[in-house]
């Protein structure tokens, strides 16, 4: 942070230094935007957090744009497939061959730290550890946030607000409630997911179903695995030490991949619940909705973070065209313009979920119908190239 940066006035206040505010921070000021970041955490903390890994072209190219892709294009992985798995037997989804495309394999926490170092070598603040946000005025000409900030509290006026503080940020909830719609569910499973310095199993992903479970065998780098295990949402870690986490993968994954499974001690274990959110409209006078703050997906399409990149692409384009040419289209089709994309990458998600999860009111009918979609997925290029289209990234 650089503490003599003036924080009382900016053009863009951020709120939330995660992949969404860093990001659109970046395009903002290489276009020429001044922008001031607050973030209710450490630096240290934000980057902690493990989290997604599969990266689309579109969120790609938006790194490298924001001049943060030069280690992802050093140090990422060129996936041209997955793996889909059914009853421990395997087969390979060709997204290169049927759409030309291919995603990149690099991790949430890697990306972050490139760019918090790109906003460091651009010499604007993020001011972390901020408390008690609030935000003022949003529907006027003039609107500020309040914050208590290294135990002083400050006022910074801006031209706009980026609500990018996650799910559980405040922006969300400045938004009067009667304008506000939200549409969501909540899945009846969680996900236990390790980290483990071990080989991955597999060059490219695999998405098992199978009748004990769902699991996912996924990596950060050629040392560093990421597996997933389906669990009722009562199971707590405590509960899974590794050798039965290991046990149960093996169960679940083609009979192949789990004889040459590579285990050793997790360095990380967590259960994350599975919602699809939509939240509506996606602005509010001057205060814009970007990233989790609008939307959450199961991560079971990898979209979580892409479709904050999309978001950030959308509101990036509309503030530049707004201070460049004094042209507010942007801005206002900003919601409408986000949500197209958003409730495609929700559809993706929430049907990759059903497809490849046992659900306890399943019937004996749901499970043929699932039977029958996989089946026809192993068979169908046309089902195949559909599935390839969305999981590389439709179009921004
Ligand atoms: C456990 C977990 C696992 C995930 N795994 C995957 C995955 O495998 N694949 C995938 O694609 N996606 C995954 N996701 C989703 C993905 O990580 C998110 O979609 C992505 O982080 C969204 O970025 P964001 O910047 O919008 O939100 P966030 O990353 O949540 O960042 C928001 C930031 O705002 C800050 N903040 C919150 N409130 C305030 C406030 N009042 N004032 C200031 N700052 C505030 C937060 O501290 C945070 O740093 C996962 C998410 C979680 C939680």
């Amino acid at each position: 942070m650089n503490g003599s940066t003036d924080i009382r006035r900016t053009q863009v206040a951020i709120i939330g230094g995660g992949p969404a505010g860093l990001l659109l921070g970046q395009l903002l000021e290489r276009g020429g935007v001044d922008t001031v970041i607050i973030e209710r955490r450490s630096r240290e903390y934000v980057l902690s957090r493990i989290r997604a890994g599969v990266l689309e072209a579109g969120t790609v190219g938006l790194l490298r744009e924001a001049g943060a892709g030069e280690r992802m294009d050093r140090e990422g992985f060129e996936h041209e497939g997955t793996y889909l798995a059914v009853a421990n037997r395997g087969f390979r989804i060709d997204f290169k061959r049927l759409t030309g495309g291919s995603v990149t394999v690099y991790g949430q926490t890697e990306l972050t730290r490139d760019l918090y170092e790109a906003r460091d070598a651009s010499g604007r603040p993020v001011l972390h550890e901020v408390e008690q946000v609030r935000i003022h005025d949003a529907d006027s000409a003039s609107p500020w946030i309040g914050f208590n900030y290294q135990g002083r509290q400050q006022r910074l006026d801006c031209d706009y607000i980026a609500g990018c503080d996650g799910f559980h940020g405040v922006s969300r909830g400045s938004i009067p409630a009667e304008l506000l719609r939200e549409f969501e569910r909540v899945y009846p499973f969680g996900w236990l997911g390790i980290l483990s310095p071990t080989p991955p199993v597999s060059d490219e992903l695999i998405y098992a179903s199978h009748e004990r479970g769902f699991a996912l065998c996924s990596m950060r780098n050629p040392r560093l695995s990421r597996y997933y295990l389906q669990v009722p949402l009562q199971d707590s870690v405590e509960q899974w030490s590794d050798r039965a986490f290991w046990d149960e993968l093996r169960r679940r994954i083609p009979h192949a991949a789990a004889e040459s499974l590579v285990t050793g001690e997790s360095i990380e274990k967590s259960i994350a619940p599975l919602r699809s959110y939509v939240a509506e409209p996606m602005r509010w006078g001057r205060l814009f909705l970007c990233g989790d703050a609008a939307h959450i997906v199961p991560p079971t399409g990898a979209k979580g973070l892409n479709l904050a990149a999309s978001d950030v692409y959308y509101l990036s384009r509309a503030l530049l065209q707004h201070y460049r040419e004094n042209d507010d289209h942007g801005i206002e089709t900003y919601s409408e313009t986000a949500l197209a994309r958003v409730w495609k990458a929700e559809r993706f998600s929430w049907y990759m979920t059903r497809l490849l999860h046992r659900f306890p009111e399943q019937s004996e009918f749901d499970l043929r119908m699932q039977e029958a979609e996989l089946n026809y997925l192993e068979s169908s290029a046309a089902a195949q190239t559909a599935l390839a289209e969305n999981y590389i990234g439709l179009p921004f």
